[in-house]
């Protein structure tokens, strides 16, 4: 065959996404996927039945607009709906804000490990990704990261709580970074885990709109709303910055399924937030568990634990497989475990205990 079209050299260089794996099917066992942080819970009856309705009109174009989500977003946050950027997750949000931030060399600051996202979509826009170590407990280095913007840098990225290691930046904190970050220079919140936080002094970036314009937020119905499926997430912002990234966005990218499952998600906001309470319970039950086994968790503020197993990670996660849960391995690094239901959690700890004991003499 001959050669066909190149693309970009920065193509070549994207890497692959890890997907978090399903569970190995066990006869007679039940499996959990604990690989992902996915919602455990199955969707709210009014949700199902919304998205139900807007399928049966699946032959015309969904709302280009988002008019009815941007209008219930806006009322619940407290800003226009022209502050408001919807995407096919906010996975693509970033990609899309990026496209519209970055030139080719630009550079992107963001603490690693963190999501593994970022420097699949950095590298795929052209820009270079800056990485800034976490600190030993994986919390955000945000002193270095603010020493590593350069004239340069045209986006600094705070993931908070930080996947896959689990702490979350305070208020504070957030507040002096905004005030080090240059103006011309976008400070991206992604809180994709928000709603399970339950830190002392929690950082509120979308109050931070009013006066840093340089402040944007990346939220998501994926994981605490539970409609990873259907692709939803959106950007808070100033109107120029949220204008820029809907100019970027694919036309009609949220489906008419997704939009209406996300504002039927936001009618039974309190139903789901009182499953969140229940998933932080379970979080912190694991936690601790893990951390009177003899584990060293970090702080955990989204709804997964992060074990920093090191070249263990993998002999770990074929342990879990065996036991009947999937969890996501960063090989050499550690192993991020969602909370899932809790009969799922009492698996992890079993598997966690007889690793301690067979690798403690
Ligand atoms: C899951 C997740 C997201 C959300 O991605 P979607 O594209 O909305 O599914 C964003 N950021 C982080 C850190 C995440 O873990």
């Amino acid at each position: 065959m001959s050669t066909p079209p190149q693309p970009r050299a920065a193509v070549a260089a994207i890497p692959a996404y890890v997907a978090g794996r399903p569970p190995v099917a066990r006869d007679g066992r039940r499996v959990y996927k604990l690989s992902s942080n996915e919602n455990p819970y199955p969707p709210l009856p009014g949700v199902v039945e919304a998205a139900e309705r807007a399928a049966r009109q699946m032959n015309r174009y969904p709302d280009m607009g988002n008019t009815a989500l941007y209008a219930a977003l806006a009322g619940r946050l407290g800003v226009d709906a022209g502050q408001l950027a919807a995407g096919t997750g906010s996975v693509a949000v970033l990609y899309h804000l990026l496209q519209a931030f970055c030139e080719p060399g630009d550079q992107v600051v963001h603490a690693w490990r963190s999501f593994e996202a970022y420097p699949i979509a950095i590298t795929a826009s052209g820009a270079e990704g800056v990485r800034v170590p976490l600190l030993a407990d994986g919390r955000h280095d945000l002193d270095a990261m603010a020493d590593a913007i350069t004239e340069r840098t045209r986006v600094v990225l705070v993931c908070t709580p930080n996947n896959p290691t689990g702490p979350s930046v305070t208020g504070t904190e957030l507040r002096a970074f905004a005030e080090r970050v240059p103006a011309h220079v976008l400070l991206v919140v992604d809180e994709a885990y928000r709603e399970f936080v339950r830190a002392d002094d929690p950082a509120d970036p979308v109050a931070l709109l009013a006066e840093h314009a340089h402040v944007a937020v990346m939220r998501t119905f994926a994981k605490a709303y539970g409609l990873a499926g259907f692709r939803v997430g959106y950007l808070v912002a100033h109107p120029e910055v949220a204008a820029a990234v809907r100019a970027c966005s694919l036309p009609f990218g949220v489906s008419s399924v997704a939009q209406a499952a996300a504002a039927a998600a936001l009618e039974a906001e309190p139903e789901l937030l009182a499953r969140v309470d229940a998933l932080v319970a379970e979080r912190d039950r694991v936690r601790g568990a893990l951390l009177a086994q003899g584990w060293e968790v970090p702080d955990a503020q989204g709804n997964f634990v992060w074990l920093p197993l090191g070249a263990d990670a993998l002999g770990f996660t074929a342990a879990a497989e065996e036991a009947g849960i999937s969890v996501r391995p960063f090989a050499g690094d550690g192993v991020r475990v969602s909370i899932g239901e809790p009969e799922a959690n009492d698996l992890l700890l079993g598997v966690a205990e007889r690793w301690k004991e067979r690798s403690t003499p």
